[in-house]
């Protein structure tokens, strides 16, 4: 099973998706639901390659020609229906004006409407995976009910969340509901050595630090992610004592080609990782649970600057900017804000 091999952990959703497709049972819909960067999407696109593997022994293969086409998003029964600013992120859109919408779209509702009118046209079954399905407004998800509710036997769609309460109960009725939770520390741990050659220490750290999100932690050993670090820790510095507008033009050059929204989620996980190391400190936690534990001589300084109870405002501050931020906040004006009441204490 070569497709199913190269994701960690959730052997239990696997395998009812699997006997459900060896009995000849595979539901109409699916709701895929559990924290973000744990594997959800890469089972969805897993079970779509077993559906319409070329080899009925081994499906999913993950080498055949129909594998391989999904892997790369080009098989034509195969689709993924997301926001604009899922897919331009992913390099699987172009834009040419405008920004791109962060929810799913009506006009993209309707060909998906298209596709389950006609038959698979390369394999046995259409799938559609719904990338962060709750980016659809209360009228596009009854757009989609009606698709939804007009099944084919040749036809499965994969609704994948993190906030399944965001869907409505009569989608959510419609679907069988598969949980995800979040990934185990060492078996992550192991998963970055391995595939990422991390020094084992490093990858314990980083596995630690992820909380169940091997999405997150694959991030964290990025050059990149590094180098933007040293950017928010600069910014975060400056914001403590020094100028505003300095600090928003650093966080805007931070990421490079990242979209601003991009840029703003990153910056934002970095300052949550930068407070909570800081209350480690304050907490006397031991160094080598820190994410920046290469910074341990700036954290203790900043420790000195502040107060526990200040940390942990300062933390609830940047989960309140990244929700405002799900719902289509200005990210300018969202990180002003929280920057100025950072700095108000
Ligand atoms: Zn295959």
């Amino acid at each position: 099973m070569g497709a199913y091999d190269t994701i960690l952990g959730h052997h239990g959703a696997i395998e009812q998706l699997e006997r459900a497709r060896s009995l000849g049972r595979v539901a109409h819909a699916y709701l895929f639901h559990g924290p973000d960067g744990v594997g959800k999407q890469k089972v969805a696109l897993a079970f779509a390659q077993a559906l319409n593997c070329e080899d009925e022994e081994k499906a999913p293969c993950g080498v055949c020609e129909s594998c391989l086409k999904i892997e790369r998003y080009n098989h034509p029964d195969v689709r993924l229906l997301a926001s604009e600013s899922y897919l331009v992120g992913r390099g699987l859109l172009e834009m040419e004006k405008g920004a791109p919408s962060l929810q799913i779209k009506n006009a993209q509702l309707d060909e998906l409407a298209d596709l389950f009118r006609h038959r698979p046209y390369l394999g046995r079954y259409k799938v559609v995976v719904v990338v962060d399905a709750d980016r659809m407004n209360v009228n596009s998800q009854n757009r989609f009910l009606k698709t939804l509710e007009e099944p084919s036997d040749e036809s499965v769609i994969i609704l994948v969340t993190t906030h399944p309460e965001a869907l409505l109960p009569t989608i959510r009725s419609r679907c069988q509901a598969l949980g995800f939770g979040p990934l185990g520390r060492e078996a992550m741990a192991g998963y970055l050595i391995e595939r990422h050659h991390l020094e084992p220490r490093r990858a314990g750290v980083l596995a630690a630090m992820a909380q169940g999100s091997l999405g997150r932690a694959v991030q964290l050993t990025d050059e990149e992610f590094l180098q933007a670090r040293d950017g928010v820790l600069a910014s975060l510095s400056r914001t403590l004592s020094g100028d505003l507008a300095d600090v928003l033009a650093e966080v805007e050059e931070i990421g490079g080609g990242r979209s601003g929204r991009d840029r703003l989620e990153m910056s934002l996980d970095l300052m949550e990782m930068w407070f909570r190391d800081l209350l480690f400190c304050r907490l006397g936690v031991d160094e080598r649970l820190l994410v920046n534990h290469d910074r341990t001589e700036e954290l203790q300084r900043f420790t000195a600057k502040t107060s526990s109870r200040q940390l942990l405002r300062w933390i609830e501050r940047v989960r309140t900017v990244r929700g405002s931020l799900r719902v289509n906040a200005n990210p300018r004006m969202a990180l002003e804000a929280m920057l100025l009441a950072t700095r108000s204490g």
